[in-house]
């Protein structure tokens, strides 16, 4: 379970995130959604122990970010930024073994290449492993960032707008692979989505934020109305029971 306990982050006079008290039970998927500079990458970077905050405190599986040493939370929690600065001259093979840091501290196992290759099959990047990523479109790129992440394999998972870039195959392609890896493996995953379907489709809950605060906290159900979504993302959106559940409609 992540508990976060009056968490307040102040950049200025006028900006300012929180307080925000919010309990994300362990297992399955939370979406964060929200309007652009509602806080959603503040929180985030913030459990996963990035950025300080001011106030507060925040724990993840009974550990305190801000006194856990970072190599053992790192076993724990990994996180993808939204934001990546990346290193044009490392192979896709190459940045995902980064994943494994916190276990062999540069010198890979066998056990750590064998992560490694999975990681890199998950996210269907076998024929592009030796690439550079300077050599990767931005989606290709994007995935190799997830692998990363996921090699490091830990209890929960932070993910910020990790669909950015992808197309329609690989955007679906990944939420099934982060419910499945949330189902069979017991991960937990906190993703900032900005397809609110998607989150209606793959996610256990939906945590909205707003101007600094929670002002959401359900299932899809739960949140999937239009008065609510219309409400979160101040425009005009109507909520139609799609195939596979509801989907949110606006032009
Ligand atoms: P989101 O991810 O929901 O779009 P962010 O968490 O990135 O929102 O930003 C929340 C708010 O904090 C925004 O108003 C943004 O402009 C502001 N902000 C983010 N980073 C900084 C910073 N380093 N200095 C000042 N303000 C910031
Ligand atoms: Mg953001």
């Amino acid at each position: 379970m992540i508990t976060l306990s009056t968490v307040t982050r102040r950049y200025t006079d006028d900006v300012a995130i929180g307080p925000v008290d919010l309990d994300i039970p362990a297992g399955g998927i939370t979406a964060l959604v929200g309007p652009n500079g509602a806080g959603k990458s503040t929180l985030l970077t913030m459990i996963g122990r990035l950025m300080g905050m001011d106030e507060g405190q925040i724990e993840v599986a009974g550990l305190d970010v801000s006194t856990t040493p970072s190599k053992d939370l790192a076993k724990i929690v990994s996180i993808l930024r939204q934001e990546n600065h990346f290193v044009a001259r490392l192979t896709v093979r190459q940045l995902v073994g980064f994943g494994r840091f916190p276990y062999s501290q540069g010198r890979l196992t066998r056990a750590d290449e064998e992560v490694i290759s999975r990681s890199i099959d998950f996210l269907d990047l076998g024929e592009l492993e030796s690439r550079y990523l300077d050599e990767l479109s931005g989606g290709q790129r994007q995935r190799a960032y997830v692998a990363m992440v996921l090699a490091q394999d830990t209890e929960y998972v932070l993910l910020d707008e990790p669909m950015n870039n992808l197309d329609m195959q690989h955007s679906v392609q990944m939420m099934k692979h982060l419910r499945e890896a949330a189902v069979q493996l017991g991960r937990t995953i906190v993703i900032v989505l900005h397809d609110i379907n998607f989150a209606s489709h793959y996610a256990d809950r939906i945590c909205a934020l707003k101007h600094g605060k929670v002002v959401e906290f359900g299932t899809p159900e739960e949140i999937m109305v239009p008065e609510i979504l219309s409400d979160i993302f101040n425009t005009p959106i109507d909520v139609v029971e799609g195939p596979r559940g509801r989907l949110a409609c606006f032009y």
